[in-house]
Order: C-alpha cells, then sequence, then structure tokens
C-alpha cells in the first residue's frame, strides 16, 4: 500500500509557509479554489474546515494560486508580456496617460480620479461585464473594506474610494461564478489580488474562464486591523469593542465612546501587513489596466494600459465620454514619482525577501527561480545595443528630461573618450533637491562600481551578478577592448526570455 505523503497536500505548505508565517494578505483565492470547499477566511486567518487529506492523496492548488508562494509566476507574466514596452520600473504596458472622469461627482467621492468607478460603471451599463468585483465600505467603519458582487451601477457608486484594509476580493470572485453564475467579470484589487487572479489563470483553474478584464490599483500596502487595535489599547487605553468607527480622511480616524482618536498617516504605516514589506509590485504589473495616483496633480489618475483587452476596454471608454485624458509627457514630475516609488518598493522588497530566505529557508514570491534558460543564452545575443549614454556635462534635470521622455530610469555615464565610468538611475536624481537639479551634474550622484559581463558569456551570469550586488543590470564591455561599451543587459530583459522560455514549453 502506497503511503501519503503530506507534502503533496498543498495545505500543509501554505500554512506553515504563509498562514503561519504571517505572509497572508486575506485575498480569499485559496477559498474559491479549493475543490472540496475546505478553507474559509475568519476575522483574519485561513482556516480549513476540514482535513482534505483524509480523502486526497495529492492536491496542489491552494499553495500554488496563492500570491505569495514563488509558484506560477513566471506562466502569470506570459499575461502581459506581449506588450511592445518593457520597462524596469513599471513591467509591461502599451501607454501611460494621465486620466480622469468626467463626472465631478465621482472625482470628488474619490482618492484620485474617479477613473476605476468610472470604467466599472460603463462597463455594466453597456454590458461589456456582467458584474463586477469591488470593495465597498463597511456600514460601521468606512474604511474597512467589505469585498461584494457589483450587478448595478450603484453598487459600483457606492465602493468609490480607497480602503487600506485587507479585502477578500478573490473570495467574492468565486462568489459571483459560484453563487451568482456570471460569466463576465471584471476586477479590481491591489497587485497581489491581481497576482492571485493571474495564478488562477495559469493554472487553467475552472472559475478562471470566466474573467473579462482585471483592474488593478497602485500600492504600497495595506495594514494590519488588529495590529492597530493592539497598538491604540496601548497607547491610548482603548479596548478594541469601545471603538465605533473606522474612517479614513487626511488621518485614520477611530471614532470611541469617548471622543475621536486620529493617528497621522506616519504613524500608520508602522502596522502595514509583514508581506507588504517583501512585496516589488508597486504598480499592479500583471493588471489589464493599472491605475494609481498622480501627485502633485490632484483630481488625475495615472493609468497604465498593459494589454490588448485593457487597450480596447479603456478607449470605448475614452470614445464614449466617461473620462478625459492628458498626455503624461507633458507632466513630467507625476511619472518621475511613480517610477522613482515602484523602484524604491522593488529595491526595499528584493532585500527584506533576500533576509527571509536567510531566516526561514524558503525564497519569497517574485525572484527568479527558473534559471535554467538562462544559461543557454548568450548576453551578446539579448543585450540592448546602441545604448544612450550620459556625458560629464550632463545635469540632473537634463537627465530627469531624458527620463521622462523614453521612461528608461538608468543610463550609463561616460568619460570625454566614450569609455563608461558610472551608471545614473532615477534613485540618486530624484534624491537631488529639485532647486539644484539645472547645476548639479550627474558625474557627481552616479554609481561608480560597475556590474560588467563579455557577450560570450551566458545570461545566467549576468543574472548572478546583478543579484549579488542587488542591481538590476550589467553593462556590456567589449572582451577585445574592455573599455569599450557595447550594450545593456536588465533584469527585465531576462524576465522577458524566460517568459518566452515558458510560454514555448
Ligand atoms: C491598499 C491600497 C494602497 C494604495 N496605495 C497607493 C499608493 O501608494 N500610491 C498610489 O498612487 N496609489 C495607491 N493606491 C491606489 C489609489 O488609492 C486609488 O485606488 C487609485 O489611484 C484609483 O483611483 P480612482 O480614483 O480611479 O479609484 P476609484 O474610482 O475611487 O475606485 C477605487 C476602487 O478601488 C477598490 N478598492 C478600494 N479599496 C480596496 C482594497 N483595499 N482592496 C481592493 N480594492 C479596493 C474599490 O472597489 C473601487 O472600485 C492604493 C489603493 C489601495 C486600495
Ligand atoms: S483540498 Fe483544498 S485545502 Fe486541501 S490542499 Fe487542496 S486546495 Fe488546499
Ligand atoms: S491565497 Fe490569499 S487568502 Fe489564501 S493564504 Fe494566500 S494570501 Fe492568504
Ligand atoms: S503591498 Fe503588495 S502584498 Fe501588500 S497589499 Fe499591496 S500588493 Fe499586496
Amino acid at each position: 500500500m502506497g503511503l501519503k505523503s503530506d507534502s503533496l497536500i498543498a495545505y500543509n505548505i501554505l500554512e506553515k509557509r504563509i498562514i503561519n508565517s504571517g505572509l497572508c494578505t486575506q485575498c480569499g483565492a485559496c477559498e474559491a479554489a479549493c475543490p472540496v470547499g475546505a478553507l474559509h477566511i475568519e476575522g483574519e486567518k485561513v482556516k480549513r474546515t476540514y482535513d482534505c487529506s483524509k480523502d486526497m492523496d495529492l492536491c496542489p492548488i491552494c499553495y500554488e494560486i496563492c500570491p505569495h508562494s514563488e509558484a506560477l509566476l513566471l506562466r502569470s507574466l506570459s499575461f502581459v508580456a506581449d506588450a511592445p514596452v518593457k520597462n524596469e520600473a513599471l513591467g509591461y504596458y502599451r501607454k501611460i496617460v494621465l486620466v480622469q472622469a468626467v463626472d465631478p461627482k465621482i472625482r470628488e467621492l474619490s482618492h484620485g480620479g474617479g477613473v476605476v468607478t468610472s470604467l466599472l460603471k460603463f462597463g455594466i451599463e453597456n454590458k461589456v461585464f456582467d458584474s463586477a468585483i469591488v470593495s465597498q465600505g463597511e456600514l460601521e467603519n468606512p474604511a474597512k473594506p467589505k469585498p461584494s458582487v457589483a450587478l448595478v451601477p450603484d453598487d459600483i457608486l457606492s465602493a468609490v474610494g480607497s480602503k487600506f484594509f485587507p479585502s477578500s476580493v478573490a473570495k467574492a470572485y468565486g462568489s459571483a461564478v459560484y453563487g451568482y453564475g456570471k460569466t463576465n467579470i471584471a476586477f479590481v484589487g491591489v497587485p497581489c489580488h491581481v497576482l492571485a487572479l493571474r495564478k488562477l489563470e495559469a493554472w487553467q483553474h475552472k472559475i478562471s474562464g470566466n474573467l473579462k478584464i482585471t483592474i488593478g490599483l497602485f500600492c504600497f500596502g495595506t495594514l494590519s486591523l488588529s495590529a492597530l487595535l493592539e497598538y491604540i489599547k496601548k497607547k491610548y487605553n482603548v479596548e478594541p469593542s469601545d471603538i465605533k468607527q473606522i474612517r479614513l480622511s487626511s488621518k485614520l480616524v477611530f471614532q470611541t465612546e469617548k471622543g475621536e482618536i486620529k493617528l497621522p498617516l506616519s504613524e500608520v504605516s508602522d502596522h502595514i501587513l509583514p508581506s507588504c514589506r517583501k512585496c516589488t509590485d508597486f504598480t499592479s504589473e500583471l493588471a489589464d489596466i493599472s491605475v494609481g495616483g498622480a501627485y502633485p496633480l490632484k483630481d488625475w489618475s495615472t493609468v497604465i494600459i498593459r494589454t490588448k483587452a485593457g487597450e480596447d476596454f479603456f478607449y470605448k471608454a475614452v470614445e464614449n465620454g466617461i473620462i478625459n485624458t492628458w498626455v503624461i509627457e507633458e507632466e513630467p514630475t507625476v511619472i518621475e514619482r511613480v517610477m522613482v516609488a515602484a523602484m524604491q518598493k522593488r529595491t526595499a522588497g528584493l532585500k527584506k525577501a533576500k533576509e527571509m530566505e536567510e531566516t526561514s529557508g524558503y525564497l519569497p514570491a517574485l525572484l527568479l527561480r527558473e534559471t535554467d534558460a538562462l544559461a543557454n543564452i548568450k548576453i551578446g545575443d539579448i543585450m540592448a545595443k546602441n545604448v544612450k549614454t550620459l556625458t560629464q556635462n550632463t545635469t540632473v534635470h537634463q537627465f530627469l528630461d531624458l527620463v521622462a521622455r523614453n521612461h528608461h530610469i538608468g543610463y550609463p555615464l561616460v568619460n570625454e573618450n566614450n569609455e563608461p565610468v558610472g551608471w545614473v538611475t532615477l534613485e540618486e536624481a530624484a534624491s537631488v533637491d529639485k532647486n539644484k537639479r539645472n547645476e548639479t551634474l550627474v558625474s557627481q550622484i552616479a554609481r561608480r562600481k560597475l556590474v560588467t559581463a563579455y557577450p560570450d558569456e551566458t545570461a545566467l551570469d549576468a543574472f548572478k551578478r546583478m543579484s549579488e550586488i542587488e542591481t538590476g543590470r550589467v553593462l556590456v564591455l567589449d572582451r577585445a577592448d574592455p573599455k569599450k561599451l557595447l550594450g545593456v543587459v536588465t533584469k527585465t530583459d531576462l524576465m522577458h526570455i524566460l517568459t518566452k522560455a515558458v510560454n514555448n514549453r
């Protein structure tokens, strides 16, 4: 008689690596995907209500589709990888535009341009989809999301605005399919929610065929309600049961019987979920359409259109006069801030993920794993040639202008003999005081430690070198003349190759 191995039941790994390690962000994808309905989110935790291993020998589902596992990442990336532009900070995309709702009431109620609400309302009214997964506010606590299946425009309107606590939107997606019999569903969520849905598609789970379009939100993190309540108890001696309402204005406001406690957002951000600290996706890189803030512009959103489906839907809404668009290149500060935020989140997330690997032996999501394909590819075949370089006289202002126009976030710095001597990225440039950008030269802020390779080395060599010093790119030099720059390879180029390799399997 064959022995049943615990490792073949995905729940055991999910429980150990994700749930008990505090990495669950309560998306509910495991609950929606479990074939025997064994999983339920209760409070802030996923619970298994019966031991599925009694009836099954093997089930990989819940761990693989969890957005915080390392499984299925490349297959998930393949849903957006046919977009013409691949950008180190923002992922794959077709177009980036500034957008706002034409309806001023929607703009007023939202935290941005009211774009998501306008697009969803238009889609429901015009039967582009039959339902939408949104996060309304709870009646008692409007800041706390209530994941819901929106069926009519009013349901969409009542979900306007961001709520900064976890929302089990993937669970609601499961209800739309199983409970409401919906077959054409629009989905809105933060990057890990979108990843969960993409993983369901990559897994070819039976509920994934009902997904029509994904709208991803930019995200720096969601807050742990229990951690915040604990903090308030300690600092203000207020029991959770005394809190009557939580709402968000410029501060997070807790209404208690004795009055209001107002927490500034800087204080609140200490309580983001552990998963958010190792998360590397700021702009929902796997969504059909991504939407985020357009700081410093008020009432506008930054919209990144990634897929053909996203593009068709978006421009249908534009043609119907639902949303206004504006050219993002005319507002260089907006794109600069989005790219800097994305790179900062990626750098911090990769660092944290590496620390976690060292302590737990387990590598959380979003680091490259499938390296075999890289070992067979020569750097010379994949490097970008004719790379634009910066001279010693280029100012930070000129560099930022170049970034805003081309959306590339880093360039090599060369000396008077055209030899590479440094590397300049948006991260360093953005930290230069705005008033000093005209007189500061990029040569003053350049990273001088160069990571280099030769065209006859492999893509795996390039990847290892990038990982060792936590940079995202290598300069490719001529072996016969090692001061001559031939090209550049970035981590995004490597992801692109891996995605192609997975698609061709
Ligand atoms: C947790 C969180 C963190 C964010 N962090 C940033 C950031 O750092 N920088 C930035 O530029 N933008 C961030 N955003 C996105 C930003 O707040 C807006 O949601 C986005 O710009 C869309 O604006 P809008 O006016 O078009 O959306 P609206 O028209 O107001 O629609 C918002 C939509 O978001 C959905 N939603 C609200 N809360 C949640 C939630 N918790 N989970 C899933 N869906 C939800 C609602 O269903 C609604 O349909 C964040 C959003 C969230 C939810
Ligand atoms: S049956 Fe459900 S809980 Fe058990 S391993 Fe499969 S998906 Fe996970
Ligand atoms: S799939 Fe979602 S709800 Fe389930 S463990 Fe992972 S993050 Fe938590
Ligand atoms: S920061 Fe990442 S893990 Fe945290 S809620 Fe946002 S997308 Fe999810």
